[in-house]
């Protein structure tokens, strides 16, 4: 008998027919309130649950109690309660790997645009304040040959830091749990201390997991460890940094700029203060936004589900421990 799956992200035409053929499928088309009236209805009978951008917490996981694995549309597993999961032994996927590219990409994007000013200098082209040669009240500063500070060097920090030091000729200094061997050699990154890569790095970047331990790791004693012309890099989570301290720390021009993926709280409130500064470019948590990206993402989801719902081992288990349960 075929399994019900629910879905609460819409897939490519290809990938639908793919489930239709294994599963009983409910498609969620938006996560509106009415679109969660109708995941509440569909949970009690679901047995599989595909998606992306949703907090599954225990309240809602209470809903299906036939519930037997959850494919994340994204590497990051900060919206899941993980351990509730497990105890339950629900099984969680995830879609690294697929990503790491183009996410390093939008970081690389970001970096190029907050040091040369673009956003903020073809938005005077635009307004048709281009009147003369800009000067030295216009410029940026530099990318090449700067240090590239990488906080988090996992799959997209190392992705980055390959774009640093192949591409650019950066010097990358990095912090993470443990020192990465292999990055060192490949790309000639150096370990430091937090407090020393803030100090040190003209590029700080941010490229960890939201988890218990990251929540508000920047924040006003780490942005006072930066200096002036350091240029500050979000492609994480948005809760990684104390927001306000962001802010404050912009408006004050201790830091000289930031590139934003991901915000506090997504989408970005109307009147954030980021919005007004010149010295941010803001970017609608486009990391892994590409066509290419995302139907690989969506198809990695669908083989970890399909491969969780036959009884098999998906290829990207988040909990070990619900397969052993
Ligand atoms: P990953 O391979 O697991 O790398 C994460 C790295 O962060 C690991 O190497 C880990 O270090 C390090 N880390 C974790 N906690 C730390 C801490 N407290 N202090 C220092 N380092 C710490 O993950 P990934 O695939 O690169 O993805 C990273 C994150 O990027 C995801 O979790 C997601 O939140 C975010 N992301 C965002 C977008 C976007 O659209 N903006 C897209 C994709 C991913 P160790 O290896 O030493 O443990």
């Amino acid at each position: 008998m075929k399994k019900h799956v629910v879905l609460y992200k819409k897939l490519s035409a290809p990938l639908m027919a793919r489930l239709h053929e294994q599963a009983n499928v409910t498609l969620i088309e938006s996560l509106d309130e009415g679109g969660l009236a109708q995941l509440r209805d569909a949970l009690p009978s679901a047995q599989g649950l595909l998606g992306a951008s949703l907090r599954l917490d225990a309240k809602l996981l209470d809903l299906a109690p036939h519930l037997e694995a959850v494919a994340s549309v994204s590497v990051g597993v900060d919206n899941y309660d993980i351990d509730y999961l497990t105890q339950r032994g629900i099984l969680l996927s995830n879609t690294p790997d697929v990503l790491t590219e183009t996410t390093a990409d939008t970081g690389f994007a970001l970096i190029l645009a907050t040091a040369r000013r673009l956003v903020e200098l073809t938005n005077m082209v635009r307004a048709g304040n281009w009147n003369q040669n800009i000067g030295p009240l216009h410029f940026g500063s530099d990318v090449h040959g700067k240090t590239l500070g990488i906080i988090g060097m996992g799959r997209i920090g190392e992705a980055l830091a390959q774009r640093g030091h192949f591409g650019f000729g950066m010097p990358v200094i990095y912090h993470s749990h443990s020192p990465k061997p292999l990055v060192e050699q490949r790309f000639g990154a150096q370990y430091r201390s937090l407090p020393q890569l803030l100090e040190q790095a003209d590029f700080v970047c941010l490229t960890l997991p939201l988890t218990a331990e990251t929540q508000g790791l920047i924040g006003a004693k780490e942005f006072a460890l930066m200096g002036p012309k350091t240029i500050f890099i979000n492609i994480s989570r948005g809760k990684v940094v104390d927001e306000a301290a962001l802010i404050d720390a912009l408006q004050q021009r201790t830091i000289r700029a930031a590139g934003l993926d991901v915000f506090e709280r997504e989408p970005l409130n109307h009147d954030s203060p980021l919005l007004h500064l010149n010295n941010v470019v803001a970017t609608p948590h486009i990391g892994s936004a590409t066509h290419e990206t995302r139907e690989a993402m969506a198809r990695c989801a669908v083989d970890n589900l399909l491969t969780a719902l036959a009884g098999e081992r998906p290829k990207n288990l988040v909990n070990e421990a619900a397969w052993k349960h």
